[in-house]
C-alpha cells in the first residue's frame, strides 16, 4: 500500500483548470504541479536564444521562479516548443515522479490524463467557450498591467487550442474516461463543487 493518488485535469487555457487544481490540492493536502509552466519556462529560454531540445533538457528548477512566465508572448512560446516530441519527451520523467509523490498530487496540463498519467484515480478536462476563457483571460492580463485588447487575446487563445489539439505528439483531448466540465456558465465555486464531487466518488472504497 502506498499513499499516492494523482488527479489529472487537462483543459485548454484559462478554462479555469489553474484555480480548480489548487483549490482542490488545498482542499486535501495534496502537491500541486502546473505543468503548464514547464512549457512556458522551456519557452522563454528559447525567447532568451537557447534551442527548444537543449532548453528543455537542461531545464533547472530556478527556471521555473522567474516572475515573466505568465505573458502572452512566453504563452505562444511555449505552445510553439510543446510540438517537439523531444521538449516533451525531457520533461516527461519529472512530471510522472511528481504525480506518484507520497500524500497525493493534482497535475494540470493538456497530456495528464492521456499521456503522463494515464493510470490516474480521478481525470477532469476542464473547458469553456473560447470566447469566455479570452474574457477570462484579458481581465486577468490587464489586471496585471498588460495592454491589450479583447480581440488580441481572442485570437491567442484560438491559435493556442488550435496547435494544442491539432498536434501529432500528446495532442489535447479529454482522455477516455475523464469527466468534462464546462466552465461558460459555472462561477469558480460551482465548479469546484462538481469537482470535488467526482474526487469523492473516486475516493470510494
Ligand atoms: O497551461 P498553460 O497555458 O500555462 O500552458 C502553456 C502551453 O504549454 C500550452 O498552450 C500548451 O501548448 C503547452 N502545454 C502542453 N502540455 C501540458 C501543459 C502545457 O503542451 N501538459
Amino acid at each position: 500500500m502506498t499513499d499516492t493518488f494523482t488527479i489529472a485535469i487537462d483543459g485548454p487555457a484559462a478554462a479555469g483548470k489553474g484555480t480548480i487544481s489548487k483549490a482542490i490540492a488545498a482542499q486535501f493536502g495534496f502537491a500541486h504541479l502546473d505543468t503548464g509552466l514547464l512549457y512556458r519556462a522551456v519557452g522563454a529560454r528559447v525567447l532568451a536564444g537557447v534551442e527548444p531540445i537543449e532548453a528543455a533538457i537542461t531545464l533547472q528548477a530556478e527556471d521555473l521562479d522567474r516572475d515573466d512566465l505568465r505573458t502572452a508572448e512566453v504563452a505562444q512560446a511555449a505552445s510553439k516548443v510543446a510540438v517537439i516530441a523531444e521538449v516533451r519527451a525531457a520533461l516527461v520523467d519529472f512530471q510522472r515522479a511528481f504525480a506518484r509523490r507520497a500524500g497525493g498530487a493534482v497535475l494540470d496540463g493538456r497530456d495528464i490524463g492521456t499521456v503522463i498519467c494515464p493510470n490516474a484515480e480521478v481525470k477532469l478536462y476542464v473547458t469553456a467557450s473560447a470566447e469566455v476563457r479570452a474574457k477570462r483571460r484579458f481581465l486577468e492580463l490587464t489586471g496585471k498591467g498588460e495592454v491589450t485588447s479583447l480581440e488580441t487575446v481572442l485570437a491567442d487563445v484560438m491559435a493556442r487550442d488550435d496547435r494544442d489539439m491539432n498536434r501529432a505528439e500528446a495532442p489535447m483531448k479529454p482522455a477516455a474516461d475523464a469527466l468534462t466540465i464546462d466552465t461558460s456558465e459555472l462561477s469558480i465555486e460551482q465548479a469546484l463543487q462538481v469537482a470535488l464531487k467526482e474526487i469523492s466518488a473516486q475516493r470510494m472504497p
